[in-house]
């Protein structure tokens, strides 16, 4: 009846692939990929499997997922082995139930190889722990992005005081609104953030701010770039010594 490996392509540099992973893409018969996944990975697909671009973004896709589901199935139906390859981690933010849940109804198996997510990733080229012993006893992986694009609305209170580093995916438009939030209710306005673009790959670019200069619109996201925003104690520990330091607000007008 077939099988599909999900697969976590990590967040783009292929040196943070799985063994797994590498060895499932030098297998390959089919791959159904998302728009995230880098090209350096892409080169890993086994030649002569056939490729399939899902042509996801982030947010919005262009192939629907209802058409994803459809092709997966269909892939996994020929036989071979399907890999549906995503982003990071697939069971973060990756719509991993929809793709099971269409799987399960035709009677297909699926295993799951996990990737490195982009806030591990994130974290690890900033030089910086997500968690401070003592301190910082969690760290939160959310979003306020939901398609249609409505913003969704966490608890702000509960997510203000610290305890956790907060991480938020899809975050490129909302980068002003979540700092405002969280000021509002109670983050103390020094709390540093980094706002991070492409992790990992050639263009990758992290920014490190307080939650002030960034609720005060002081910076601003690339539009071809995905965007992770990181607040939090721990990412303050050394970031200051590695990173770009954001525009003075007087340098942005
Ligand atoms: N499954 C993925 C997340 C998919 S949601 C994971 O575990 O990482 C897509 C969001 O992930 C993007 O909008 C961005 O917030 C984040 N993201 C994925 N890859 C990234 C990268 N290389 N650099 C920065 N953010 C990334």
């Amino acid at each position: 009846m077939g099988h599909v490996h999900f697969v976590g392509a990590g967040p783009g540099n292929p040196e943070l692939l799985t063994l797994r992973a590498a060895r499932l893409l030098n297998e390959a018969d089919a791959v159904l990929y998302d728009a995230l996944v880098g090209p350096e990975i892409l080169k890993m697909i086994r030649p002569g499997a056939r490729r399939i671009s899902a042509g996801k973004r982030a947010r919005c896709h262009s192939m629907g997922q209802s058409e994803i589901n459809r092709r997966l199935v269909a892939e996994a139906r020929r036989g071979g082995r399907v890999i549906r390859l995503k982003g990071g981690d697939p069971a973060i933010f990756g719509r991993l139930e929809e793709e099971v849940e269409a799987l399960s109804a035709h009677g297909i198996g699926y295993d799951i190889c996990p990737g490195i997510t982009a806030a591990s990733a994130a974290a690890a080229s900033a030089g910086v722990p997500l968690t401070l012993r003592g301190k910082v006893r969690g760290v939160r992986f959310l979003t306020t992005a939901s398609c249609p694009e409505e913003p969704h609305d966490p608890a702000w209170g509960r997510l203000a005081g610290g305890e956790e580093t907060l991480a938020f995916y899809m975050a490129r438009s909302a980068l002003v609104r979540i700092a405002r939030r969280l000021a509002a209710a109670g983050m103390r306005s020094s709390m540093p953030v980094l706002i991070v673009e492409a992790v990992s790959m050639p263009q990758e670019r992290i920014r490190a701010a307080t939650l002030a200069e960034v609720g005060a619109g002081a910076l601003t996201a690339d539009p071809a770039q995905p965007v992770l925003l990181m607040i939090g104690h721990a990412l303050g520990a050394h970031a200051q010594k590695r990173l770009t330091r954001a525009p003075a607000l007087s340098d942005c007008a």
